[in-house]
């Protein structure tokens, strides 16, 4: 009987729920499918689209950048668009930590392990 009575109670409660969905103002046909997300993006999310159909695969500078030989003569070059950028070091390739230090326009930084870094300047996407 009481389980009963909780079959009956839970069925009242779902059909109580109101439904809810929401519509948009925007209709595609099925023909013609979803618009290609290029013609949607606009400002700067359509500028970084169109670099990485172009072949830029890191438009803001964020994949690791491979330290060279690092010297005060041939520092490894990070490219900005600011006058400062954080950079992390990895010092050795089993460390489990990054060295993190700023490296500002026009002063070539050492890192405690005797790499050399040097920020180069380099437009923005914008
Ligand atoms: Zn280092």
């Amino acid at each position: 009987m009481t389980c009963r009575l909780m079959v009956l109670s839970s069925q009242l409660a779902f059909k109580s729920l109101p439904r809810m969905f929401t519509t948009s103002a925007v209709r595609f046909s099925k023909e013609e499918g979803f618009p290609d997300p290029l013609d949607l993006a606009t400002g700067i999310e359509k500028k970084e689209m169109l670099l990485r159909l172009a072949g830029n695969d890191d438009p803001y500078n964020l994949k690791a950048i491979k330290r060279g030989v690092s010297t005060i003569d041939k520092p490894t070059e990070i490219p900005s668009a600011f006058e400062a950028r954080i950079v992390g070091c990895v010092c050795e390739e089993d460390a489990s930590h990054v060295k993190w230090m700023w490296l500002h326009s026009g002063e070539p930084k050492r890192c405690m392990c005797g790499h050399w870094f040097k920020l180069v300047y380099k437009e923005p996407l914008i």
